[in-house]
């Protein structure tokens, strides 16, 4: 299997650390909002990624965070805690706001049919944890303090900037905001924070009253969870230049170590060439979605037609193409379930073959779907091929075992034509049934006589 890890800017063959289970981590969301359909993609991504490894025979120990605490409107520190910022802006209590679009984030992920992480963790339940990983760093030497802040000193590593190849000298000349003056390097980053008067989630510590900062809890809890070396750890490409450079530099701060062998990073949703954010105001959710007519799976099915790492464009005509694909993945499916015909095992061990190299050429899953599409519209019908089509949903996840055909209630004033259509046969008024047959197919229905009278489709 052949992953593209954004350290070495290469694909890698993976190798996991132990031979049976695969290591991983992946940073969840900041519960202040409803999660928008490009955060979603993130973790469709991240849905795939599980779904190969499984596919490929791994086990998995994968934990995945919930922000609640210490994210700040900036990644570095700047403006306030979101979710302060949320609890203000709907007069109620930040551990509300948290339950409330945490709730709401698990249930979107589940519509998405999203595999979840083995273990989702909460910041606010891991302070504990946070604050002996911070003491460690202060003890190793990694740290200064302001009156207010425990910051990282990033001037104490060989090297800041692993990930996206910067220097400290370069982000000072770029730098746009002036950075606060009692930092003594731009790069420097706030890992516990006194927590000012109105700022309700606060913590006794080594420190007095405080929070953490936002970056110290993926470092802690994947330690907790995972060791200081694990495999795989994911997010979005906006977390490499800040918030997995400071994870990086945490680590060597705490344990002397790097503390991943694959980093990946899933790229961005785009409406009109522009990445969806909240900040744009041109975000859509599953509801949002829902309201146009789009079930959750359309969408799932629309990411499939790029790779992970290119950028996508959401357009109602790519959502409609989706939405076509959709069913007629499903009609295959349902096609070759009544299928009677054998299939040679050589036919069927050619699609796995095709299927799985493309899956692990670095989840590649357009060319993924392109043998699926083989599988689907294989004019032989056979359940050897609804078989097939199942195995290769493990990796989908378009829930396809449980699918079965909505029961279509009919138009009221079709229910009628066909209750009068039966009347005129049975009285063998045959100009009627022809004129209310043709009323039907007007209607754009088409119309079947069997022997328990007419069926339209
Ligand atoms: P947040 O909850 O704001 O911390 O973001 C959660 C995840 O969504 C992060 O991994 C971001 O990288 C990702 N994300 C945010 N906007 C987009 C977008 N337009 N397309 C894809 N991923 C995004
Ligand atoms: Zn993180």
């Amino acid at each position: 299997m052949k992953i593209y890890n954004t350290l070495t800017r290469e694909k890698e063959e993976f190798k996991p650390i132990d031979s049976d289970i695969v290591k991983m981590y992946s940073c969840g969301p900041t519960v202040y909002n409803f999660a928008h359909i490009g955060n979603l993609r993130a973790y469709l991504f991240m849905d795939t990624l599980r779904r190969v490894l499984k596919y490929n025979g791994y086990k998995l120990k994968h934990v995945m965070n919930i922000t609640d605490v210490g994210h700040m409107t900036s990644d570095q520190d700047e403006g306030e805690d979101k979710m302060m910022k949320a609890a203000r802006r709907e007069n109620k209590d930040p551990y509300e706001i948290a339950d409330f679009y945490m709730k709401k984030f698990l249930e979107d992920i589940d519509k998405l049919n999203i595999d979840r992480p083995e273990i989702i963790a909460r910041a606010t339940e891991h302070i504990d944890v946070m604050e002996e990983y911070v003491k460690k760093i202060i003890e190793n030497g990694y740290t200064y303090s302001t009156e207010n802040t425990v910051y990282f000193d990033t001037s104490k590593l060989d090297k800041y900037g692993v990930l996206s190849n910067r220097k400290i000298e370069d982000q000072k000349a770029g730098a746009r905001v002036e950075f606060d003056s009692k930092k003594k390097n731009i790069s420097d980053f706030a890992l516990w924070i006194k927590a000012p008067k109105e700022h309700i989630m606060r913590w006794n510590s080594f420190f007095g009253e405080c929070y953490p900062g936002w970056h110290l809890e993926c470092s802690a809890m994947s330690y907790k969870y995972l060791g200081d070396h694990f495999d795989i750890h994911t997010g979005g490409i906006d977390h490499i230049p800040v918030h997995h450079e400071n994870e990086i530099a945490q680590s060597k701060g705490f344990s002397g170590k790097q503390p991943v062998n694959y980093w990946m990073h899933c790229n961005f949703l785009l409406v009109n060439g522009e990445k969806m954010s909240k900040s744009l105001n041109n975000l859509y959710t599953i509801d949002d979605l829902a309201k146009m007519g789009y079930e959750p799976l359309v969408y799932k099915m629309f990411n499939f037609t790029s790779n992970y790492r290119s950028q996508i464009n959401f357009t109602i005509e790519a959502m409609d193409s989706a939405k076509i694909a959709l069913s007629r993945l499903r009609e295959g499916y349902l096609k070759h379930s009544e299928g009677t015909e054998k299939v040679s095992e050589d036919v069927i061990k050619d699609y796995e073959n095709r299927f799985l190299e493309a899956i692990n050429d670095d989840l590649n899953l357009p060319m993924a779907m392109s043998v699926v599409w083989d599988v689907v519209k294989n004019p032989v019908k056979s359940k050897d091929f609804q078989k097939l089509i199942l195995k290769f949903d493990e990796v989908l996840g378009l829930g396809l075992i449980n699918y079965k055909p909505d029961e279509v209630k009919l138009p009221e004033d079709v229910q009628e034509l066909i209750k009068l259509r039966n009347e005129a046969r049975r009285n063998k008024n045959w100009a009627e049934s022809d004129r209310l047959r043709d009323e039907l197919i007007k209607k754009g229905y088409t119309v079947k006589d069997t022997k328990e009278g007419t069926v339209v489709e």
